[in-house]
């Protein structure tokens, strides 16, 4: 399944192949010896291929990435960062079949399915998002349900549950989704007396997010 992710990623252009060129410095190190090969950092993403999914590592270092002219600043760790090339949104969410799932917007550096939904550029990173969500619910606890925004001080959005989903590490979504279960079970609703017309009809306490 790797290698399968691998050559359609190298077939569209936005991975290298292994023995590029750009993958070997040519130079010796400081003592005259030529580093040999190392994958770099690794990321486990859950790929969908048929019905299921299956976690495959991803090397990070394989991927194309756009000129230091084109680089983004993240204002949480101060960071100048360079995308993957990936071309436009709409590109990129059409290079991923036939593997579907959230992996390819989970892979880039800037959180570009929040700066759709919120229509602004995110001054931070997703690595950065990540952090931002798990701080919020160690914060918040049972109350971040319905109240997780987003980072940027000029927008304050409240995040939808997939965006949350897209971008929180998998132990943190696990307590969020807890979090979310008691919210809204039924020992945590009330009723309240409805118009007239509608008769009665139970609101969750607090709003779910779709309520906001
Ligand atoms: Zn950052
Ligand atoms: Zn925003």
């Amino acid at each position: 399944m790797a290698s399968k992710v691998f050559s359609h990623l190298v077939q569209l252009g936005v991975m290298k192949p292994i023995g590029d060129p750009s993958l070997d410095s040519g130079q010796a190190d400081e003592e005259g010896v030529f580093p040999s090969f190392t994958a770099g950092p690794i990321r486990m993403v859950k790929i969908g291929f048929g019905t299921g999914f299956l976690s495959v590592p991803i090397f990070m270092k394989l991927f194309r990435r756009l000129d230091k002219s084109r680089a983004r600043y993240c204002d949480g760790c101060s960071r100048l960062q360079s995308e993957i090339k990936y071309g436009s949104i709409d590109d990129w969410a059409a290079a991923k079949l036939p593997l579907h799932g959230d992996w390819m917007w989970q892979v880039l550096v800037f959180p570009t399915k929040l700066d759709e939904e919120c229509g602004h550029r995110s001054e931070y990173c997703s690595d950065c998002l990540r952090k931002h969500i798990e701080a919020k619910m160690e914060e918040q606890g049972r109350d971040v349900v319905g109240r997780l925004t987003c980072p940027s001080a000029i927008c304050r959005r409240v995040l939808r549950y997939e965006e949350i989903k897209l971008y929180a590490d998998e132990a943190v979504m696990k307590r969020y989704e807890k979090k979310h279960q008691l919210w809204f079970t039924p020992g945590l609703r009330y009723e309240v007396p409805k118009l007239k017309s509608h008769g009665s009809f139970r609101i969750m306490h607090p709003p779910g997010p779709w309520l906001n």
